[in-house]
């Protein structure tokens, strides 16, 4: 019996009952599988790049927002200090009694001219574009720019908005392009004196180049834009004068009116807004713009205190977007990498998950063997108890047919001896009858005292009491069952058979020729050999009875480990019909009472037990010949047979 079949040190485990996926698949979508799998794949590597990218970028972004914050605050507080730096100018003039006298008598030329000089060497100290005065009525009285030929003296500026907020009664503050000279500045203006009637405005007007020289920056742009969204500095030079965000006809209207932009074009500037960034200081909103086609920039805003202006900071995106791309390729990368390393592990445990579905496939192979085994085993045991009877009942059969056999022989050696008795009882006649004569003529002898021939007729008579118990010996040694001796010599067994054939020999007087080795020796019971050779010897004498010059041939010679013994006579040779039947048993063409037919099969079941043979032909010369084969005996001393001891 096999054990079960797993390896050694290894226990048997619960068989996995997961059957691989792509089997479950119909057919037609098995091909298309792997490339369902490399499409989601690139799905999910591009799902993480693109939220790689957008979530770097954010992070970019935010990062130079808060950059772009301290900037901002930077130049918007170093715009408010420029500006500041001249908000004393306006109010300085109403403490000076030149501007008060100018006001006083605006008509003398003495005054105008006092003034004049007195604005040109204050133009010149605060290092301001322009300083004028303009009555209560916007004509301007005195100039700082008095000696050129496009000086504002005498022109009417009423239409200003910074001459109107300051006979208001408040500071003006007004970026305006020059009418005359079409030169940008901005605008500082105060009222003189009494500030709920105004005797005039002092206006001084700023350039603010310098402030734009300094935000020339890399890659970044900076704009102020005024309280109508028009851009009035600018980092870059060609975006001054444009409108930030779309101007409504009516704001046109009003603006060409002021002048404010000295009829500039205006044009809107191709800002546009891609998207709103939440922008945690809260205060200025933050966002991402194009300009026209052009790569996304971060725009920050920043109002300028005290002012309706707008500081704008444009700064380059491109380092977030790079930083973005590095960012979208890790995580495409390392995406990757998990879904590899997740479909190595799903190949692993659908290896693992097979091969223990293997094993409990092979476990229950080995069960189902097992069972068959059992079974088998039942029934081989089965087969084995009838085979056990059957050996059983053979053996009882054989011992019966033994037996049968045996009586079989028996009733052959008797039937043998019933065909010899015949002759047996004439060769016992002529001795009893010679006896009886002879004791007869003895005793006369004795009464006569012839001593002698008594002798001799005693000697007689005891001879022929010899020969005749030599006569019944053989008969009873022939008639006797078999004994258990393993050899015989072959000469003396022919021999024997011819003294009990003795009578019929004597009948029938064919002539015998003997070619026997007197020492040759066969394996074989001494009395059976006798048994067969009186058979073929006795079926021998039958065929060549009658016939002329009747002649039987005996020739033995050893061939291998064999002794081969023919007999062979010259009678009518073997019928066809005897030749097919020969070794049945009962067959006999003999006439009723001479012939039992048992003959040559008992001769054949003789030799076959000792492990001869014998077999039958008929002579191309006529008759038949018998070949009686047995073992060669080795040599070995032996006991006389008794038959011949005395
Ligand atoms: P039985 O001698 O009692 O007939 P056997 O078995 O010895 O039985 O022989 C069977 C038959 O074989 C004989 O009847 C005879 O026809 C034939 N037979 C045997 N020996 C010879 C022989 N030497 N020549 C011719 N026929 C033979």
């Amino acid at each position: 019996m096999t054990g079960p079949l797993h390896p050694p040190g290894d226990t048997p485990h619960a068989p996995a009952a997961t059957p691989s996926t792509p089997s479950r698949l119909p057919h037609g979508l098995r091909g298309a599988a792997p490339l369902l799998a490399l499409l989601a794949l690139a799905v999910l590597i591009g799902l993480a790049g693109a939220l790689g990218y957008r979530y770097s970028y954010d992070n970019a972004l935010a990062r130079q927002a808060e950059r772009g914050q301290v900037q901002l605050r930077l130049y918007t507080q170093a715009l408010e200090s420029e500006l500041a730096h001249y908000d004393y100018v306006p109010g300085l003039l109403s403490l000076d009694e030149r501007i008060s006298g100018l006001l006083l008598r605006p008509d003398d030329p003495a005054r105008v001219a006092r003034a004049n000089e007195y604005l040109t060497s204050l133009n010149a100290r605060a290092g301001t574009r322009v300083v004028y005065v303009l009555d209560a009525h916007g004509k301007v009285l005195a100039t700082s720019n008095w000696q050129r030929p496009d000086s504002y003296l005498g022109e009417d500026l009423s239409f200003r908005p910074y001459f109107q907020s300051a006979m208001e009664g408040q500071l003006g503050r007004f970026y305006g392009v020059g009418t005359t000279r079409s030169e940008s500045g901005y605008y500082l203006s105060a009222p003189l004196g009494e500030r709920d009637n105004p005797a005039g405005v002092a206006v001084v007007k700023i350039g603010l180049e310098p402030l734009e020289n300094r935000w020339q920056g890399a890659d970044s742009q900076m704009l102020l834009s005024d309280e109508n969204g028009v851009v009035i500095l600018a980092s870059d030079p060609s975006w001054k004068l444009a409108a930030l965000r779309p101007l409504s006809d009516e704001a046109r209207q009003r603006l060409s009116r002021s002048l404010q932009y000295n009829r500039a074009p205006l044009p809107q500037l191709p800002l546009v807004s891609v998207r709103k960034l939440a922008n945690e200081n809260g205060g200025s909103s933050d966002e991402l713009v194009r300009l026209r086609r052009g790569p996304p920039m971060l725009a920050q805003h920043a109002a300028l205190p005290g002012t309706e202006w707008q500081l704008t900071l444009l700064t380059n995106t491109s380092q977030a977007r790079v930083a973005a791309l590095n960012s979208a390729a890790l995580a495409g990368v390392l995406t990757a990498f998990v879904l590899l390393l997740g479909a190595a592990w799903n190949v692993r445990r659908r290896i693992v998950n097979e091969r223990l579905a293997a094993r409990a496939a092979l476990e229950a192979a080995n069960s189902e063997l097992e069972r068959k085994v059992a079974e088998r085993t039942a029934d081989l045991s089965a087969a084995n108890h009838r085979l056990q009877a059957e050996v059983t009942e053979r053996i009882r059969a054989e011992t019966v047919l033994r037996q049968a056999q045996d009586g079989l022989l028996q009733a052959g050696k008797l039937a043998a001896v019933g065909q010899m008795s015949t002759g047996i009882a004439h060769e016992l006649n002529q001795p009893l009858a010679a006896l009886r004569t002879l004791s007869g003529n003895t005793g006369k002898f004795l009464e006569r005292g012839d001593y002698a021939t008594v002798r001799t007729n005693l000697d007689t008579i005891i001879g022929l009491v010899e020969r005749m118990g030599r006569i019944t010996g053989a008969l009873k040694s022939f008639a006797r069952k078999s004994g258990n001796r393993s050899q015989a010599r072959l000469a003396e067994a022919v021999d024997n058979a011819l003294f009990l054939l003795q009578t019929r020999v004597d009948a029938v007087q064919p002539e015998l020729q003997r070619d026997i080795d007197p020492e040759l020796d066969v394996i074989c019971d001494p009395n059976r050999l006798e048994q067969v050779l009186v058979n073929l010897l006795g079926n021998a004498l039958d065929a060549v009875a009658g016939r002329p010059a009747p002649r039987i041939a005996l020739h033995a010679h050893v061939s291998g480990a064999m002794v081969h013994l023919t007999v062979r006579d010259n009678g009518g040779g073997l019928s066809e019909e005897a030749f097919a039947r020969l070794f049945e048993p009962f067959f006999t063409t003999k006439p009723a009472g001479q012939g039992l037919g048992l003959g040559l099969t008992l001769s054949a079941g003789i030799l076959n037990e000792n492990g001869g043979s014998l077999s039958a032909a008929n002579h191309p010369d006529g008759g038949a010949c018998f070949t009686l084969v047995l073992p060669l005996a080795p040599h070995e001393t032996r006991p006389q047979d008794p038959r011949h001891a005395g």
